[in-house]
């Protein structure tokens, strides 16, 4: 060996692929390809930015302040939260701490694209369950765990899609596990369900041995930029991705947007009505191009997943929408060719890009 040369399972893996911002001539575009928050941040939440820090010193270590605010908007234990810099560290200490080489890290066929780098990142395995419909299936996921799994990642709801398994479905994949095996319920757009549905999953953190949460502040609380996630479980996983995350993880920026972001749940209530008002929106106007083999998938989250069957390509809409401005997300890389990702954005922003779909097929009234 002639120079360093990584761990043969890195090797392998490819750096996180975010949404794209600019068209292909470099034209910036409105970003409907990353799920933020087309309204922004709270208010509340810009003022405490606005604030100022020292920027020479360390954050509180333990985001006390933070883990309180949150256990306290969730009725959780803050002892049993843990703060990071997004969810995805979080979930990324999750994996790291229970699965390693020769050990498989269970998923549906399309869920975050994050997940299979999660596995490959600590040597294990990535094991692809099969959908039923697009969404995930707890069968097949069922189905799917072998001796060798250590952990099944669940996005609910999921990523791209946009379903939502309720919470009896997400009770009965947990019954279907081996108590050794970790259910993480990754709820990163859990804000936008229906609040009936938003504690179901704490409730079964809080009643097992297996089961972890995570929340992020990069969507429906519109602070993607300040890096803040957290998960909730028991005291023996939360201890262990306690040791495993990086000190001093969440910024002094980021712990207090987020503790104002949690004082302001009138704008997370805007957030969320004004995505159910755009999305139906969104979702009627596709539901009407179904003669030219237009359809979206069922979403609960700020996003629809939109399938392009018939003479109008996804690669066409693709550029379609481009060329009017808007970026949204083509995952052929996924598995996904013949479907775009789109953000939930603004109310003009919906209207946009309906008329576009619509040109393209040739409907100009
Ligand atoms: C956006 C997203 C996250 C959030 O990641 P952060 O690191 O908290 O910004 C987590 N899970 C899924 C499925 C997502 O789509």
């Amino acid at each position: 060996m002639s120079r360093p040369e990584p761990k043969p399972w890195i090797a392998q893996i490819h750096a996180y692929v975010p949404g794209k911002s600019k068209s292909a001539s470099g034209k910036p575009l409105v970003k409907l390809s990353a799920n933020e928050n087309p309204l922004g941040s709270s208010p509340a939440a810009l003022a405490a930015l606005a604030e100022g820090h020292v920027a020479a010193d360390y954050p509180d270590p333990d985001a006390q302040a933070l883990r309180e605010a949150i256990a306290e908007v969730h009725g959780l234990d803050p002892a049993l939260v843990v703060c990071g810099t997004g969810s995805g560290e979080l979930l990324h200490c999750a994996v790291q701490a229970l699965a390693g080489p020769e050990d498989e890290v269970v998923m549906s066929r399309y869920s975050f694209s994050l997940y299979p780098l999660l596995a490959q990142k600590v040597g294990a395995t990535p094991v692809f369950a099969a959908p039923e419909g697009y969404g995930a299936s707890v069968d097949n996921l069922l189905a799917a765990v072998t001796a060798r799994t250590r952990v099944v990642l669940l996005d609910n709801p999921n990523n791209p899609v946009g379903t939502f398994l309720p919470p009896a479905e997400v009770a009965r994949l947990h019954a279907g596990l081996p108590p050794h095996v970790l259910l993480v319920v990754d709820e990163a757009y859990g804000e936008y369900i229906d609040p009936a549905h938003q504690s179901a999953a704490f409730a079964l953190a809080k009643a097992h041995e297996n089961v972890l949460v995570s929340r992020t502040f990069s969507k429906a609380y519109g602070l993607a930029s300040e890096r803040v996630g957290w998960v909730t479980g028991p005291a023996h996983l939360i201890d262990l991705v306690n040791r495993l995350r990086g000190a001093f993880n969440v910024s002094v920026s980021g712990q207090k947007a987020a503790i104002a972001a949690l004082g302001d749940q009138t704008f997370v209530a805007e957030a969320r009505d004004h995505n159910t008002r755009e999305r139906a929106r969104l979702a009627e106007a596709i539901a009407a191009l179904g003669n030219h083999g237009i359809s979206a998938s069922p979403s609960e989250a700020n996003f629809l997943l939109v399938h392009f069957e018939g003479e109008v390509t996804a690669t066409a809409a693709l550029e379609a929408l481009a060329e009017a401005g808007y970026a949204v997300r083509h995952l052929p890389s996924q598995g996904l060719p013949n479907a775009l990702r789109i953000t939930i954005g603004t109310t003009p922003a919906t209207t946009n890009v309906i008329a576009t779909l619509r040109q393209l097929c040739g409907e100009t009234a």
